[in-house]
């Protein structure tokens, strides 16, 4: 009976209802269907199985660069591999629109489960023959198993897709198996993004600001907004952790308007020399109208975007590079300057910084920190001074605490600094403080 797994009926629907247009492989519905009738037959033998999820990264720009046809192109070749690497229990379905789904009945272990998977990912590396030209691409997989009967469908399915978050946040190409302290970690991050959704329609994130100083002179030449949040119950949350969350849950659109209105009504009140810096994400670049709700934002607060930056990572335009570039050019063309974030920690490549023009380079953290003991920090930095000026780029240093470091950098011609050395972020009160005692000192 066993071999019927791989190509029988599924009940008394028709075929169709099962079974994917494109590649002619099952589909969710009977993906869900076979894993409920291996639940009931396993009732009486209590073997466990294991269920994956695969998924292709990087599909989207195929898609975009090569066209719809060679993307489908691209999933029938998926779908053909995938089948021809079941063995005669086994069974693949696609399971979404880049994602293909396995149900492994005679795979008992997780390292079983973890080999297979890395075997699939093995064979879709294999470059995809498009007539005149080839496309290689990577996948990640996620898998659970069953063990007793508690366990539905669903679960199972929700366990893998966990598991296959994990992998793909790890990098692309990875497999992850379900455990619980990812269940733990993902009932973690459901709270926060229940508290963040709260705190942003009541209005509770607040942009601080950091100055961004000239090095030489230490006068301020603006500020980098940065948003904090505070929960009542889970305490401060840092940026690193929220803003992720944000951008994965669907709220970094909502988070974003309510942080850059409060930034420029801040920035209002500075004097008219200084910019104001802000970081965008990498989901919003994207998002089509990004660029004018930014637009109508300051406009809205009557502040003059030439005094304005937005601050984005190389990562960010990876995902969609048509819809970055337009949003970028649509900033662009109000008279917003562009600032390429954490520059030399991301996918960094050379050739970007010839297709985009960016007003300024921040080099990262990583690179500061070590610049007074690692002879290649030193190298580092001072290829991407030589380099900025060759384009003239503007150059700013994050992460400043010593003093030896800005001195070193100013040796070696950086531009621009920001760090704890020349101020930590403050709330718009302290800020307008420091502004005004600088101002009395005869410094900004
Ligand atoms: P980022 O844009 O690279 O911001 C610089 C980070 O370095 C900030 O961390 C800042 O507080 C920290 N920093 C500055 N000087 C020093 C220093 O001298 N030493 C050390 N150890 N750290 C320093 P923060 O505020 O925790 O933000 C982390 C990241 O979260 C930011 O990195 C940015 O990518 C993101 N982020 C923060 N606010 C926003 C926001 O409003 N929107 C978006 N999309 N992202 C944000
Ligand atoms: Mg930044
Ligand atoms: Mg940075």
């Amino acid at each position: 009976m066993q071999m019927l797994f791989g190509t029988g009926r599924d009940g008394a629907y028709p075929d169709l209802v099962f079974t994917d247009p494109l590649t002619g492989l099952g589909n969710q519905r009977r993906f869900f269907s076979r894993i409920a009738r291996l639940i009931s037959d396993r009732a009486e033998d209590p073997a466990p199985f294991a269920v994956g999820i695969v998924d292709l990264d990087g599909f989207k720009p195929i898609n975009d660069l090569f066209g719809r046809g060679a993307g489908d192109e691209i999933l029938l070749q998926v779908a053909m591999r995938l089948r021809a690497a079941m063995d005669s229990h086994s069974s693949v379905v696609r399971f979404g629109a880049d994602e293909f789904a396995f149900l492994l009945p005679m795979v008992f272990s997780e390292e079983a489960a973890a080999e297979k998977a890395r075997m699939l990912i093995e064979v879709l590396s294999a470059p995809y023959d498009l007539g005149q030209r080839s496309a290689r691409l990577s996948a990640s997989a996620g898998c659970s198993l069953f063990y007793s009967g508690d366990e539905t469908t669903e679960l199972l399915v929700d366990r893998a897709e966990t598991a296959l978050y994990h992998a793909k946040a790890s990098g692309r190409g990875r497999v992850v198996v379900y455990t619980r302290e990812m269940e733990e970690a993902a009932k973690r991050v459901t709270h926060i993004e229940q508290a963040l959704r709260r705190a942003v329609s009541a209005g509770e994130v607040e942009p601080f600001f950091q100055p961004i100083v000239d090095l030489r002179s230490r006068r301020i030449l603006g500020f980098e907004a940065l948003a904090r949040w505070t929960d009542p119950d889970l305490g401060a949350v840092s940026p690193s952790v929220f803003i992720p969350i944000a951008e994965e849950r669907g709220i970094i659109g909502a988070l974003t308007e309510l942080v850059l209105r409060k930034s420029v009504e801040a920035a209002r009140d500075w004097p008219k020399h200084l910019f104001l810096s802000f970081n965008l994400s990498p989901s919003e670049l994207v998002d089509l109208n990004t660029g004018l709700n930014v637009i109508t934002t300051l406009n809205q607060a009557g502040f003059d975007p030439h005094r304005f930056e937005a601050e984005i990572t190389e990562t960010s335009l990876m995902t969609d590079p048509v819809a970055a570039e337009k949003i970028l050019d649509d900033m662009r063309g109000a008279g917003i300057r562009i600032s390429l974030d954490d520059f030399g920690t991301g996918q960094s490549s050379l050739g970007r910084l010839r297709e985009i023009r960016f007003d300024k380079l921040k080099i990262d953290r990583a690179f500061v920190t070590s610049i007074l003991h690692d002879k290649p920090s030193e190298h580092i930095i001072r290829a991407i001074l030589a380099m900025c000026e060759g384009l003239a780029i503007d150059v700013v240093a994050e992460g400043i605490e010593e003093k030896d470091q800005a001195a070193r950098l100013i040796e070696f011609g950086c531009g621009g600094g920001q760090g704890y050395l020349f101020g930590k972020p403050a709330n718009a009160i302290d800020t307008l403080l420091l502004l005004r005692s600088a101002a009395a000192r005869g410094g900004s």
